[in-house]
């Protein structure tokens, strides 16, 4: 009886832990679904994501897009936050994301279902959409990673605009992340002033992958080394990105501050973060060199 007890307080103890350190029992961050209110960004640019996931509203006259989902369970609290700044779900037109891992897309098939809108990525990223994450390069494996499978309706190539309403958001291909991720670009007049936004896809790399090539994905390391140098030559003014916390959103904005279109205006944060990333890159490929 004692020793089951000293089992159950360890147990607890560890869970504790874990949601200390922000994370819940099954791996996922808990800011991933903590809700968040919605946010004017710059122009016709909202964040109506969960605390760290990204949900990008961009509102144009003729209707809305949507850039990435979240979590399934956050289709919900998108809804709820697209609603509270006035808007119509039914209005959205557009789907879109950044990459296609769950964290970003597993609530595409529950938006769909809400608005009707027309589900468009870049051309890689339309098997991993359409499979539910089954034919990802790292985790096409891992059962937790699944999500409802959705079917695309249009693709776009590297270069290519996806466009609604006079808004014209420009897709740049940053593979590495996933085969297909994608950063965008678009314009905003505010003030009398234009900014450049950018919704940029980071080159993170996931744990267990193997930068130096994998039978899955051969070609890895020069698309991340592409999409760093890709990256670097990238003039922004407005720095946004698919988590929260790689634009440092909860730094630089807090409930119930006043609306200010310079607030997000971080083209070093940007430079940082990539030169960042492309270090973490560069070490991990010298370690698996060393250790051929
Ligand atoms: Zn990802």
């Amino acid at each position: 009886m004692r020793l089951r007890s000293s089992i159950i307080t360890v147990i607890g103890c560890i869970a504790a832990i874990l949601l200390l350190q922000g994370r819940a029992a099954n791996g996922q961050n808990a800011d991933w679904t903590r809700p968040f209110p919605p946010v004017k960004i710059i122009g016709n640019i909202y964040w109506v994501g969960s605390y760290d996931l990204s949900t990008y509203l961009v509102t144009t006259p003729t209707g809305h897009i949507l850039v990435n989902t979240g979590v399934g369970a956050t289709a919900q609290q998108i809804k709820a936050s697209v609603e509270q700044l006035g808007f119509k779900m039914a209005d959205v037109k557009i789907l879109t994301a950044t990459h296609g891992h769950w964290d970003h897309v597993a609530g595409m098939a529950a938006l769909k279902k809400m608005t009707g809108a027309a589900l468009v990525v870049s051309e890689p990223e339309k098997e991993l959409l359409e499979s539910g994450g089954k034919s990802d390069f790292r985790f096409g494996s891992v059962e937790s990673s699944w999500f409802e499978p959705v079917k695309v309706d249009r693709t776009f190539k590297d270069g290519e605009t996806v466009s609604l309403g006079g808004t014209a958001l420009t897709a740049h291909r940053h593979p590495g992340h996933t085969k297909g991720a994608t950063s965008f670009t678009t314009e905003v007049r505010e003030n009398g002033k234009t900014y450049r936004v950018v919704i940029a896809n980071l080159g993170s790399i996931n744990p267990g992958v193997t930068v130096t090539g994998m039978p899955a994905y051969p070609g890895i390391q020069q698309d991340y080394a592409r999409t760093f140098a890709a990256q670097k030559a990238m003039t922004i003014d407005v720095f946004l990105a698919s988590h929260a916390a790689q634009f440092g959103l909860h730094e630089k904005y807090k409930p119930g501050d006043a609306y200010n279109p310079d607030r997000f205006v971080d083209p070093k944060g940007f430079m940082d973060a990539v030169a960042r990333l492309e270090k973490a890159f560069l070490d991990q490929v010298l370690k698996e060199l060393a250790a051929k």
